[in-house]
């Protein structure tokens, strides 16, 4: 299946809280730096004119004016932690501009979850007001198409919990675990570019270290690889210069190039 090039923007590299985090003073959360100023994690996927969003996260208003998003064709959701989800209402004046229902797609669990934090968006009677119109989809690890664009959905263990990072085409994005079983290693060879979960050098019961996730990369070898939902114990520059040479810290604001395929 030939694939379209497409460009992947990072609207939020940071972990839960984002970075600067509420009344900390540390060395991160003060820098100057703009790449050590991280909003909640989530990339915009653009190819032949669509733009798809994994994840609505609290920041959603803010990233969606900073990166001058203009329509919003479809959002892929990886779990319903509110790091990844609270920002769905604001979808609303893409609604209004486009006259349409805009796509989601999420596993059951994950839309269950959609469901109860918002249930006006899906309450069938008239509303009094305007609400989110979304076209709910729910996926399992069968591949689906999102506008012409394959995508495979990745499990992935996020503490004990299972969710779902993506690959599409020759990229991934695996935000939140703290592990990859092997059956979905398989699903990731041959990427140009691969995003992992790396909070911290610290372990943690749900994510991914940077150590750890240095040995990803060195068993998947993609040809790029990036680190996102990052916290602040790590500093953009300090940090990032000591990572192997395929391997960057993301950062909000990134824009990455990916080739297409025939
Ligand atoms: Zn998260
Ligand atoms: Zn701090
Ligand atoms: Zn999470």
């Amino acid at each position: 299946m030939p694939l379209p090039p497409m460009r992947i923007t990072v609207l939020g590299s940071g972990t839960s809280v984002g970075v600067p985090t509420i009344g900390c003073h540390c060395e991160v959360c003060t820098s100057t730096d703009p790449r050590d100023q991280r909003l909640r994690p989530s990339v915009l996927i653009s190819y032949a004119g669509c733009n798809v969003l994994i994840d609505t996260t609290p920041d959603f208003r803010t990233q969606a004016l900073r990166a001058r998003i203009e329509h919003l064709d479809a959002v892929v959701f990886t779990h319903s932690h509110a790091d990844h989800l609270m920002g769905l209402d604001d979808v609303r004046p893409f609604n209004f501009r486009q006259r349409n229902g805009i796509p989601i797609y999420a596993s059951q669990a994950t839309m269950a979850a959609i469901q109860r934090c918002f249930p006006y968006i899906f309450d069938t009677a008239k509303q009094e007001s305007n609400v989110p119109k979304l076209i709910p989809h729910v996926i399992d690890t069968a591949p689906f198409d999102v506008l012409g664009l394959p995508f495979q959905a990745v499990p992935v263990l996020h503490g004990s919990q299972t969710i779902f990072g993506f690959r599409f085409g020759a990229a991934a994005y695996l935000t939140d675990h703290s592990r990859i079983p092997d059956e979905s290693m398989e699903l990731l060879h041959d990427l140009d570019v691969l995003f992992l979960d790396a909070l911290r050098y610290k372990p943690h019961p749900t994510h991914s270290t940077v150590e750890q996730s240095v040995a990803t990369v060195e068993r998947l070898e993609p040809r790029r690889a990036f680190f996102t939902h990052i916290c602040h114990d790590l500093a953009h520059e300090r940090d990032g210069s000591l990572l192997p040479p395929r391997i960057q810290l993301a950062y909000d604001g990134l824009e990455i190039d990916v080739e297409g395929r025939e």
